[in-house]
Parts: C-alpha cells; structure tokens; sequence
C-alpha cells in the first residue's frame, strides 16, 4: 500500500497530511499534523493513538501555513459540492493562489509535497480531493488512460475529461474568491495526468500568471497549447518518453514567440520521478526540479517589492537553442536530451 493510499482511507475529521517526520516512529512518510497537540504522526500511529501515551516531545513547529478541509460549489459534483484541501500562509498579505489539479487519484504525495512547498513559498493553495468527489470514479480514470493510449493523447472533449476542467475550473474560481488571496495571480500545477489537465485548464484560462506541468502526458489536440496565454515551466526526465512527447506538442504548438515556456529536462530520470513512494524517485533530480519550478513561479508570482525595469534589448530567451545550434555536449549516460544541453544537472544531495 502506498502513502497516499493511506492517505485517502483517513477520517476526514482529521485535517491533511503533508510528507514529513513521524514524532513517533522518526520514519519520513506522508504525516498528519495534529495541530491542538502539535505532534506529526503517521498514519499507523495516528490510528494506534501512540502519541496518548508517548514519553516523546512533539516536534511540529509553529507553521507557517494553516491547512483545512474545505467545500467548494461544482455542478461537476452529483451533490453540488466538492471536498478539497486548502493551504493558507499564516503571514497576513495578500497570497497568490495555485490550484493543484490532481489525476482521479486524488491527493498523492508528490502533489501534498507539492502543495507544502508552495504554501510555504506564500501561496494560497487548494487541491481538489477527486478520490472523495461525489460523481468522479473509475470512468473518468478509464476516460484519461484510454485516451493517452489509443488516441495519441487525452482527448479534451471527452465527456469525463471535460467533468474534470469543469469540476477543477469551480476549484478556481473558488480558491481567487477567498479571503486574503489577490486573484489577479493564480497559477496551476499538475503531475502526469494531473499536468494535462492543468494544461487544459489553462487552454481555457486567460487570467492565469502560470502554469507549471511535470511530466504531463500527450494532450489531443496535439497543438492545444497554442491557446495558453500564460508562461509555462516544464519538467520532465530525459528517460521520460512520454513527457518528451508533450514538450514536443507543446514546442511545436504554434504558440507565439512572446509566450514564455522553460524546458526543464532532468539527466538520466524517469516519469514519476518525483514521486516519493514510487521506485522512479530521484531525490537529487527531484530537489532540483522543484527548486527551478518554485523559482520560475516566484519571479512571475511573488516578485520582490522595489524591481527595475529590465534593460529593452534584454527579453527572456527561450530555453531552447535555435535549430541550427551546435549539439549538446554528450551526456555521460542515457539518451542525449533533445533540447539544447541539460539545465539542471543536480548536484549531488549533501544534506
Ligand atoms: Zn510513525
């Protein structure tokens, strides 16, 4: 059974986990956090009730962002409404907002990593929680995996694929409609299947200031990105067939020159390598590729106070080397990243 599996079978009375240190068994793992008491337990744990009659201190500092089950109105739900987990900086200023748009897994935790390490960058964060959404099942799961397989990509007029922008563009709406958030930054982020309806989303979506995407799967249209308007961050691994596939759909989309996308492309990685309970995480790769992701985010979302102008002659390149560029400089292993050299050869974890 994986974390976020567990994860999902919690009560829901219990507040939201995040991927942390038990107080109890010190084992890193998907944790919650029970704020009254102060101690971050595992699941195993937080059942036996092991912290009642533990001699150990609880370790949860102070955080720095508030988490809550909150409701917001769909129709896309058969009643109404829909569950999701809600982020909140504890700092009172006005937060950006980042939707998570989850696969129909739900909350995994590559996204609760995630949405903590976008919480504590400032945002206000909200991941719907599918798995618990009244009207969103095995269908829609189907509807997405047979579409990347057979079709080419996921097609975005399908049916149950439209049920989940439908549901996820009430999760926006929701999220710019609270308290203490500027609406007028949002951003989303999406994993593999997540990552294409996040693309889809913002297919849709003119107001939106970003969009990150790690590792989507291939889309149909294949050119869709040519109506996102707002700038993209893309990773994905160089042993990652399928997302070299989607920045090929997204590169050769037509976009317009003006629109920014970063290619970020990760040495010798697979899909999923973000993915702490899976075997393809890379932790150096993994640390790497978020640094640059929340990097690209808090330039467009969180820039700081006093900025100059930049110099005319000076605009944001493209990540990509025009076609006529000398050839990367070869990589000790594994396929030759297609783009231009590898940004982001991670250094070694020392930590
Ligand atoms: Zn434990």
């Amino acid at each position: 059974m994986r974390d976020d599996d567990r994860m999902m079978d919690l009560p829901e009375e219990f507040g939201s986990g995040i991927v942390g240190v038990c107080d109890i068994c010190g084992v890193r793992q998907a944790v919650i956090i029970l704020r009254q008491e102060r101690y971050k337990l595992c699941v195993l744990d937080f059942l036996n009730k092991t912290w009642l009659k533990s001699d150990k201190k609880p370790g949860a500092p102070a955080p720095l962002y508030r988490s809550e089950r909150v409701w917001f109105p769909t129709d896309a739900a058969t009643t109404g409404k829909a569950p999701a987990i809600l982020l909140t900086p504890t700092k009172v200023v006005r937060h950006p907002v980042l939707l998570i748009t989850p696969d129909v897994y739900g909350i995994t935790t590559t996204l609760l990593d995630a949405a903590i390490r976008f919480a504590r960058d400032g945002y206000e964060v909200m991941i719907p929680d599918v798995a618990k959404t009244d009207g969103i099942g095995a269908a829609h799961h189907v509807a997405l995996r047979t579409g990347a397989r057979i079709r080419g990509g996921i097609p975005m007029r399908s049916g149950r694929v439209v049920d989940l922008l439908h549901l996820y563009t009430d999760a926006l709406a929701y999220l710019r409609g609270r308290e203490m958030v500027d609406p007028a930054k949002s951003a989303l982020f999406g994993a593999s299947y997540g990552a294409s309806l996040a693309l889809m989303l913002a297919s849709q979506d003119t107001k939106l200031t970003a969009v990150a995407l790690a590792y989507p799967q291939p889309v149909a249209p294949p050119d869709l990105a040519k109506l996102v308007t707002a700038p993209i961050v893309f990773v994905g691994g160089s042993r990652d067939g399928v997302a070299k596939k989607s920045w090929e759909q997204i590169r050769s989309s037509g976009r317009p020159a003006s629109a920014r996308a970063e290619h970020i492309e990760l040495a010798g990685v697979r899909h999923d390598f973000l993915a702490r309970d899976l075997s393809a995480y890379a932790v150096g790769p993994a640390e790497s590729a978020w640094t640059q992701v929340q990097s690209f985010l808090k330039q467009l979302l969180l820039p700081p106070p006093p900025k100059p102008p930049a110099p005319p002659g000076l605009k944001t390149a493209p990540p990509s080397p025009p076609p006529t560029a000398a050839p990367p400089p070869k990589a000790a292993a594994g396929p030759t990243p297609r783009t231009g050299p590898a940004p982001s050869r991670p250094s070694s974890p020392t930590a």
